[in-house]
């Protein structure tokens, strides 16, 4: 009799626990219905599992009385590479962000140049939390390329010049002495949209990331699809004309020539001065500058383009625009979405909506803390 009691015991905590799991908070209420235990059991669980420093039961805010795992000890590390940026926050194990920083940074001129710039930034961030390497209980690494996933190896030599044949999540985890794990920045944009922002619960949705480059992820059946080599969603190098311009990787007329930050500003430099970058000539755009909006809006109808083929063969429900160019919101999404409505198939595009990530120039970063546990995590999306 008293085995069978403390094994029912055993089972409810284990249902308790898993539940709060599960939702990552709930109340106590949420819990009774939860698991069908009587709110008085539940109440019991709660306390007895708090005691054990299993569960933390918050006071105050708005979610009072909400109950969440404890927090475990330790820290996260999230580094996330940009063309011409360097992101490093750091965490709780509950993803909660302590403390944040961004550099400017040409990455590509050299691999060796950016991992210093990030191990510098990382023990940055981390003395100013009174804390050290020790506490850190794995990192998550943004690069901005294509990452072949059975060498760990960067996929394109063009894409990024400085890093060939570098495995940075190796190279990194050399010089911290922690386990690192990597992926391209479209993927990580595409998690932290689907666990943070407006992708959350979406089981098929691609993710553009619209920057220096162009990059899309694509997240079917709730999963991210890398494809045999790592390379699925390298949507800024697919052919839109073939007489176009050279794209840094090779080829001519690729998406990125016509949408990609790096083209764009080029376009704007005789007009608006040689100094313009990508977050200036979108702020000049939301400003009303006639030349600054024409250039967005032509690269939003040229994405569309692209984002309607890829609606005809994955038949999204979403696509989510992010990166440093999507923050020009509308003026970019808008000519995106109709251009889209009007090439895809009509059974496809119905179904369809456009929207800017909700996450802003953070995703990156974000996506890098999330993917610290990325077999979790995926399964979570
Ligand atoms: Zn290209």
């Amino acid at each position: 009799m008293a085995n069978s009691l403390s094994s029912l015991r055993e089972s409810n905590r284990r249902m308790v626990t898993e539940a709060v799991r599960k939702a990552g908070s709930l109340t106590q209420a949420q819990l009774a219905r939860t698991t069908g235990l009587s709110p008085a059991t539940v109440s019991t669980i709660v306390r007895e599992l708090r005691d054990l420093g299993v569960l933390a039961i918050s006071s105050g805010g708005g979610r009072r009385n909400a109950v969440t795992l404890a927090p475990e000890p330790g820290l996260l590390v999230g580094i996330d590479f940009g063309h011409s940026h360097l992101r490093v926050a750091v965490a709780e194990p509950t993803r909660r962000v302590l403390a944040e920083q961004a550099i400017p940074l040409d990455v590509d001129t050299s691999a060796a140049e950016g991992l210093l710039a990030a191990e510098t930034l990382v023990d940055e961030l981390l003395a100013a939390l009174r804390a050290d390497r020790q506490e850190v209980l794995g990192v998550g690494l943004g690069v901005p390329g294509p990452i072949d996933p059975l060498t760990g190896v960067l996929g394109s030599s063009t894409i990024l010049p400085g890093w060939v044949g570098i495995n940075p999540a190796l190279a990194l985890g050399e010089r911290l002495g922690l386990p690192v794990h990597v992926d391209n920045d479209a993927n990580l944009g595409a998690i932290a949209e689907a666990t943070w922002g407006v992708a959350r619960g979406r089981r098929d949705v691609a993710y553009l990331k619209v920057a220096s480059g162009v990059g899309a992820s694509i997240i079917i059946d709730g999963r991210i699809y890398r494809g045999a080599s790592g390379a699925a969603g390298e949507l800024g190098h697919i052919t839109i004309d073939e007489n176009g311009r050279l794209c840094r990787c090779g080829n001519r007329g690729c998406l990125e020539t016509l949408a990609g930050g790096l083209y764009l500003i080029e376009l704007v430099r005789a007009t608006h001065g040689p100094g313009i970058t990508v977050p200036r000539l979108v702020e000049l755009a939301l400003a009303g500058d006639v030349g600054c909006r024409r250039v967005i809006g032509d690269a939003g109808r040229h994405l569309g383009v692209a984002v309607a083929s890829l609606c005809n063969i994955l038949n999204p429900g979403l696509v989510v625009v992010g990166g440093a160019l999507a923050e020009a919101g509308a003026l970019l999404v808008d000519p995106l979405q109709e251009v889209v409505h009007r090439l895809a198939i009509p059974s496809a595009a119905a179904v369809l909506s456009v929207v800017p990530g909700a996450l802003g120039d953070r995703a990156g970063v974000l996506g890098a803390l999330a993917s610290v546990q990325v077999s979790n995590m995926e399964s979570a999306l």
